[in-house]
C-alpha cells in the first residue's frame, strides 16, 4: 500500500506559490534561510501558549508573560532569527512587548482556559497524513468548538481556507473528540461552531461561521488535486515578481540558471545553498563589479519607481506603506524654458542674468524660489515658461 503523503496547510501554500519551490524545500529537502517574521510569530505563539496553558490553574501576570517572552527571545541571536541587524531585532522585541502589554490590557480580566493550545494533530485521511498545529481550541458547549488561529503578519484580512482545513481536521479527529468528552462526556459528535483568526498586532478578531459542507467539499477537492500533482511529480516553476524576489532558491532555480538543478552535484557540498569558495579578485575587478551592480540596481530602481507610480495613480493613493518604507506621491508643476535665447534676453532685461552662472532649466527655475528675486520679475519669468505636470515620488524609511 502506498504511503500517505505528509501534508499541511503551509506545504499546500508553498506548492500553490511555486511547485518548483516546493520541490526544492520538500523533495530535495533544502532548508530555507531563517525569516524574521517566522521567528517573531513563533515567539508570540509561545507566549500565547504560556498564557493559556490549560494545565496551569492560574494565569500568569503581565510581568511573568513579558519575562517569558524575553527569555524565549534571547535564546537565539538576531541572525538565527533572520533579522538583518541587532537594531531590527530590538525593534521586533519592542513590538512583541507592546503587543503583549496591549493584549493583557484588553483581555486579562476575561481570560478563560481553552480546551487546548498549540495542539499538534496528525490525521490520516484520503491518502494524506495531515499535520496541523491548532493554536487554540475553545469549547462552546453542546459538542461545539471554536478554532482560533493567531496571526502576526501585516493584516488580519485573509481568506478562510486555512480554517477550512482545520475544520476538516478537527471534526474528524479522535484526539479532539476525546478532549471534548473529558469535559462533556455526553458528546458523541463534534461540530465546529466558530472559526477565527486573531491578529495579535492589532488585537482584531476575524470570525467565520462553520463553513457549509458544500464549501468544505470543494476546498477539499482542491487539496486532493494539489496532493495528486505532487505525487505525479508536477513541479513546473511558476515564476512571478513577488515570489521570486524573496525566494531562497533563486541561485539554483532553473528559471534563473537556465539548467535543471542537479542534486547529486549539490550533495558533494555540505549544503546546496552554501557559497562556493571564490578566486581572489583584484581591486579593479571588484570596482567593475560594484559599478555593474550599482548600475543594475539603479535601473531596477527606476523601473520599480515607474511601476509604483502607475499602481498608486491607478488606486488614487497619495501614500502607501511597505514593511520598512513608505512611498508618497505628489503631482508637481514643472516649468520648462524651451527657447534659450529668449530666456537669456528676458533675464538680461530683468537684470537677473548675473544670478545664474549658466542659464539651464534648473538654474532658471531656481530663480522662482529665490527670495531676493522681485515678485514682478518672478511673474514675468513664470509667464514665459511652459508648464507641465509631473509625478514626484519619494520613498523614505517608515517611522
Ligand atoms: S525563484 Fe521563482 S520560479 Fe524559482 S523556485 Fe523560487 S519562486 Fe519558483
Amino acid at each position: 500500500m502506498a504511503r500517505n503523503l505528509s501534508f499541511s496547510y503551509s506545504k499546500m501554500g508553498m506548492y500553490k506559490e511555486c511547485p518548483q519551490k516546493y520541490k526544492f524545500r520538500y523533495v530535495h529537502m533544502i532548508p530555507e534561510q531563517p525569516k524574521y517574521y517566522f521567528a517573531f510569530g513563533s515567539a508570540l505563539h509561545e507566549v500565547m501558549e504560556y498564557i493559556y496553558n490549560p494545565n496551569q490553574p492560574a494565569f500568569p501576570s503581565l510581568e511573568q508573560a513579558l519575562s517569558f517572552f524575553e527569555n524565549h527571545w534571547n535564546k537565539t541571536s538576531f541572525e538565527q532569527k533572520g533579522y538583518a541587524s541587532v537594531e531590527k531585532e530590538l525593534a521586533g522585541f519592542a513590538e512583541g512587548r507592546r503587543i503583549i502589554e496591549e493584549y493583557y490590557a484588553k483581555h486579562a480580566a476575561s481570560f478563560v482556559h481553552p480546551l487546548s493550545v498549540e495542539m499538534k494533530s496528525t490525521l490520516d485521511m484520503d491518502g494524506l497524513s495531515l499535520i496541523s498545529i491548532l493554536d487554540r481550541i475553545d469549547y462552546l458547549g453542546d459538542g461545539k468548538i471554536k478554532i482560533l488561529d493567531y496571526k502576526t503578519g501585516k493584516t488580519v484580512q485573509r481568506e478562510p481556507d486555512q480554517l477550512y482545513m482545520y475544520q476538516k481536521v478537527v471534526e474528524n479527529s479522535p484526539a479532539v473528540k476525546a478532549l471534548v468528552q473529558k469535559v462533556d462526556p455526553g458528546v458523541s459528535e463534534l461540530r465546529v461552531g466558530q472559526l477565527s483568526f486573531y491578529h495579535l498586532p492589532t488585537l482584531q478578531e476575524m470570525t467565520f461561521e462553520r463553513a457549509p459542507d458544500k464549501e468544505i467539499f470543494s476546498f477539499w477537492q482542491g487539496v486532493l488535486k494539489v496532493a495528486d500533482n505532487i505525487r505525479a511529480g508536477k513541479f513546473d516553476p511558476t515564476p512571478g515578481e513577488n515570489q521570486c524576489r524573496w525566494c531562497d532558491y533563486r541561485n539554483i532555480c532553473p528559471v534563473f540558471t537556465g539548467k535543471e538543478y542537479d542534486p547529486s552535484a549539490a550533495s558533494l557540498r555540505p549544503q546546496a545553498m552554501a557559497p562556493q569558495a571564490e578566486p581572489v579578485k583584484s581591486e579593479q575587478e571588484l570596482l567593475s563589479e560594484k559599478i555593474d551592480r550599482c548600475g543594475a540596481l539603479l535601473e531596477e530602481a527606476k523601473s520599480l519607481q515607474k511601476e509604483i507610480i502607475s499602481l498608486m495613480r491607478k488606486n488614487n493613493f497619495e501614500r502607501h506603506f511597505g514593511a520598512n518604507f513608505k512611498a508618497e506621491l505628489a503631482r508637481v508643476e514643472k516649468l520648462e524654458f524651451t527657447d534659450k535665447e529668449k530666456v537669456v534676453e528676458l533675464l538680461r532685461t530683468l537684470k537677473l542674468l548675473a544670478k545664474v552662472l549658466v542659464p539651464t532649466q534648473s538654474t532658471v527655475a531656481a530663480l522662482l524660489q529665490d527670495d531676493s528675486v522681485p515678485a514682478q520679475a518672478k511673474a514675468k519669468l513664470s509667464a514665459f515658461a511652459r508648464k507641465t505636470q509631473e509625478d514626484n515620488l519619494t520613498i523614505n524609511k517608515a517611522e
